[in-house]
């Protein structure tokens, strides 16, 4: 005799569901306090948006409340970058993931220069670098905001000035990685230039709605499946899904493969993009970090998720 299959499960309720499961657990994590703009955030917020292909959406809790994006930008300008510059962009950045810090310079000198990967800080100021090539950065900026604004299908994502300020005011090893990769021959355009771009984008304020429309394309190899427009290739996106799933969560990434099996990218703003290929895109935040920094009720909340609607690639 054989079984009936079991129904597929419900988006909205699993939603639902699970937010209710996380109320439980807002609080936990620590908020990241490297700056008073990010020090000050309720660590009690709890947001989760989701964006199917086929354009139904769920969402649960703080979704619509604008959040630091931090490194989760590093996905964006890893896209741009791949659109202008190709597949040349891989003699300056690796893709292995680093088993180091995220702003490690030891593996840097031992590599001449060329970071492990685009997602750990010397890679993504690498990238930004391509992002930024040939124009000011003032330029560079308005256009990965307003690349953002148009993927995210909102205007008003804009950068948070007070935390761009203090990013540059704190970021001495970004300013130690990028002036050691000039050394390096591995940055083109200058180092004020580079990190001022970098230090804005990490600072765009982002909700979960927005974040996840925003990375929809990367479910559907790079083509937007709302408005049919393309993004990236689907070589491009491919890589990019890759990038996320190998080192998309910091020293944590074999363990977010492992319990969510999804391509993810976490920032210390506490947000998480998780894509789930050809079926949707989820961004979920809460501010309080694990030891690794990457958000604790987020991370639950995509373990929980991704088991019950049987979203893990593996
Ligand atoms: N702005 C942070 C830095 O470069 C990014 C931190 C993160 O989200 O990993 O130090």
């Amino acid at each position: 005799m054989t079984e009936a299959p079991n129904p597929a499960p419900n988006l909205q309720e699993t939603v639902a569901a699970v937010g209710r499961e996380m109320d439980a657990h807002r609080g936990e994590g620590k908020v990241a306090d490297y700056i008073p703009a990010l020090a000050r955030v309720d660590g009690n917020r709890f947001g989760m948006a989701v964006i199917t292909t086929s354009g139904e959406t769920a969402e649960y809790g703080d979704a619509w409340m604008p959040f630091s994006i931090q490194s989760i930008s590093k996905v964006f300008t890893l896209t741009m970058a791949l659109s202008r510059i190709g597949e040349s962009l891989w003699g300056r950045v690796g893709r292995e993931p680093s088993g180091s810090r995220f702003n490690s310079i030891v593996q840097l000198e031992a590599e001449k220069g060329v970071p492990r990967n685009p997602f750990i800080n010397a890679g993504a100021i690498v990238v930004t670098d391509a992002v930024l090539a040939g124009r000011t950065s003032a330029e560079a900026i308005a256009d990965i905001r307003d690349t953002l604004r148009k993927l995210a299908d909102n205007e008003t994502i804009d950068v948070d000035r007070e935390v761009a300020s203090s990013e540059a005011a704190t970021g001495f090893r970004n300013y130690a990685l990028a002036n050691f990769m000039r050394g390096f021959d591995n940055m083109h355009s200058p180092v004020e230039e580079v990190l001022q771009t970098y230090f804005h984008q990490c600072s765009l304020r982002i909700t979960c709605r927005q974040l996840a429309r925003a990375g929809l394309f990367l479910a559907k190899e790079g083509q937007d499946p709302l408005t049919g427009e393309r993004i990236l290739s689907p070589e491009h996106a491919r890589r990019v899904n890759a990038i996320m799933m190998t080192c998309g969560h910091y020293d944590a990434s074999g363990e977010f493969a492992f319990q969510v099996g999804l391509p993810g990218k976490s920032g210390v703003g506490g947000g998480i993009l998780t894509v789930v290929p050809d079926k949707a895109a989820v961004a979920v935040w809460s501010p309080g970090l694990n030891e690794v920094g990457n958000s604790q009720v987020g991370t639950l909340a995509l373990e929980r998720l991704a088991a019950r609607m049987g979203w893990s690639v593996f």
